[in-house]
């Protein structure tokens, strides 16, 4: 099984995940108050006011807080 670090979903095969990770990435905010990272859609839930799902952080505001990590971003590379 391999599991996608940023949305947690599972795939049965490495080509499943690595295709899905295409995907993901674009769609992944990280929060720089707890290092977290997370799918847009749990951030937001009008698509313009957005916040850090955890309970515990107060991360808040796209380009502020949260960044979007993109195909330059920290997750890319090995
Ligand atoms: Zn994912
Ligand atoms: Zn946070």
């Amino acid at each position: 099984m391999h599991t996608c670090r940023i949305c947690n979903q599972t795939f049965s095969t490495k080509l499943r995940l690595e295709l899905h990770r295409d995907t993901c990435v674009e769609e992944t905010l990280l929060c720089q108050q707890c290092g977290d990272q997370f799918s847009e859609a749990a951030a937001t839930r009008d698509g313009w006011h957005y916040q850090c799902p955890n309970d515990d952080c107060d991360g808040e505001g796209l380009t502020e807080d949260l960044y979007r990590l993109d195909a330059t971003g920290v997750e890319q590379g090995q």
